[in-house]
């Protein structure tokens, strides 16, 4: 066992022991930091003895990994624990724990709103989780813990990873920027950096377990180094990991406009394993706002960028975030960000319109703009961004091109009889399948496929599969699905930076 390490139930009297493992269950909420901390909490309950709970089921411990970028995350969290309120009444030694970013914004007050909360930690102890359900058991008191700064780095704890062949692996975590509208800085700290070697001990270990993708995360994965003086740590990072065999695809998300730097570039386009694609956050076209925001960059230098990416890689599929409505944005600032839009050739983009989140500057500022008018200025951007992918995606038709097989990527691959994956660029690809007795590729594996058809948010490859390989990732997932016919496996792979992304750079 390893030291330190407390089982469920071990504070217990040994006739309280309970006699079956208890159950858990995670619920998660927010951006790709969440999503992979909630693995890491899957992870370090597994340890201490816990078990999954099958879909459907009550589980015994119920974990909130909680967000605070969202608009109305509180209402949100204090709904869903006020309709498990029951749940727990009728369930003796139920527990609730809250984590994640809202938890460390909100401390004790989660206990006081939600008096049926077992336990409270803070983005900074994830790790803390086993014993704070068992010392509120044993004390039968609810336990608030919440450190000010990181007390391990989340990734040497134990990880239960959601999917058998693309895995998230963190080289940083926290934020040196002060961006108006994000909390990010204030809950999840200032940057801490991982070292390179126990990054790629990672990633080799992945590796040899069959995962054939990885995705190197961080708030800024281009000030990565920082803390251990080399400004040139992720170019150097991305080039190592194209020297880790078997490794198929590296990605990586947020970079930041600011801190990009031409050496990556050139480590992007000279490293064979990492993908021509970037999701590269502008947030507003205009130079004023961009300054209002605390956004160091312009948008000439942005676009600089994206010009010397496209002049190395002219492949790559640029994606973005953009917020629509920033307090004080005029009819000129949002003129700026379409032109942007325009100039930039976006294969995607995350777009929000601006809330107030409490907490952040921005949500200080005077001139806060019309709900009506935020709403109409989005409309027109989802129109033209809408319209730019469309024309982006319409270049691949008759490509061809090796689709990494996925699980539960296509909502629709039931009813269209198609599977789904990812393309190197990250676009999303459904294609029609061989016969079973020809061989239908696993999640894992890779099909080889003619692009037929274009839509904005995805391509079609209905021609027949021109080719599949299966891989080492395929046979883990047969295996992981074979033994695993546990309950509540999600097999996933990790999905393209969604809600929460304008929580990273
Ligand atoms: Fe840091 Fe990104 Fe938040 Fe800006 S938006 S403060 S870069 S995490």
């Amino acid at each position: 066992m390893r030291p330190g390490r407390i089982l469920a139930g071990e504070m217990k009297a040994p006739d309280e022991q309970a006699t079956d493992p208890r159950s858990y269950e995670v619920r998660t909420f927010g951006c790709q930091m969440n999503v992979h901390d909630s693995e890491r909490l899957s992870g370090l309950l597994e340890d201490a003895g816990y078990q999954r709970a099958p879909q459907g089921e009550q589980a015994d411990v119920v974990v909130f990994n909680t967000c605070a970028v969202r608009e109305n995350a509180d209402n949100r969290l204090y709904g869903n624990l006020g309709m498990l309120a029951p749940a727990k009444a009728a369930r003796p030694g139920m527990q609730i724990a809250v984590g994640g970013c809202l938890a460390q914004k909100d401390r004790s007050e989660i206990t006081r709103r939600a008096p049926w909360v077992d336990v409270v930690f803070g983005t900074h102890n994830i790790g803390s989780l086993p014993v704070l359900l068992e010392r509120a058991r044993h004390n039968d008191e609810a336990q608030v813990e919440i450190l000010e700064s990181l007390d391990v780095f989340p990734s040497t704890l134990p990880t239960r990873r959601d999917s058998a062949y693309a895995a998230w692996v963190s080289i940083s975590v926290g934020c040196n920027n002060t961006c108006t509208f994000c909390i990010v800085p204030s809950l999840r700290g200032t940057e801490k950096d991982r070292r390179p070697g126990d990054i790629l001990a990672e990633v080799e270990a992945l590796v040899a377990e069959g995962v054939l993708e990885v995705t190197l995360l961080g708030q800024n994965v281009n000030s990565y180094g920082v803390e251990f003086g080399d400004r040139q740590a992720f170019g150097k990072l991305l080039r190592a990991c194209g020297a880790v065999d078997g490794l198929e695809r590296v990605r990586f998300t947020s970079p930041h406009p600011k801190d990009f730097t031409d050496d990556v570039i050139a480590a992007m386009a000279e490293t064979p394993n990492v993908m021509h694609s970037l999701h590269m956050p502008l947030q507003s076209g205009s130079d004023r706002v961009l300054k209002a925001m605390r956004r160091s960059y312009r948008r000439d230098r942005y676009l600089g960028i994206l010009e010397r990416v496209r002049a190395a890689m002219p492949d790559a599929a640029i994606t973005t975030d953009i917020i629509v409505g920033f307090p004080g944005e005029t009819e000129d600032d949002f003129a700026q960000t379409l032109e942007v839009v325009r100039a930039a050739r976006f294969a995607g983009a995350f777009t929000f319109q601006y809330s107030k989140r409490p907490g952040t500057p921005a949500a200080e500022l005077a001139d806060q703009l019309p709900k009506a008018v935020v709403q109409e200025r989005y409309q027109r951007l989802v129109e033209l961004q809408d319209e730019m992918s469309w024309s982006e995606s319409k270049k691949l038709v008759g490509q061809v091109l090796d689709v990494l097989v996925a699980e539960g990527e296509g909502r629709k691959d039931g009813a269209t009889q198609r599977m789904s994956g990812r393309a190197p660029d990250n676009r999303l690809v459904h294609f029609v399948p061989p016969d079973v007795s020809t061989g239908r590729p696993r999640p894992g594996d890779v099909a080889t496929v003619e692009v037929t058809y274009a839509a904005p948010h995805h391509l079609v490859c209905d021609g027949p599969v021109l080719g599949v390989r299966r891989t080492r990732a395929g046979d883990a997932w047969e295996s992981r699905s074979q033994q695993a016919r546990e309950p509540g496996v999600l097999l996933g792979m990790p999905a393209m930076p969604s809600v929460a992304a304008t929580a990273g750079a």
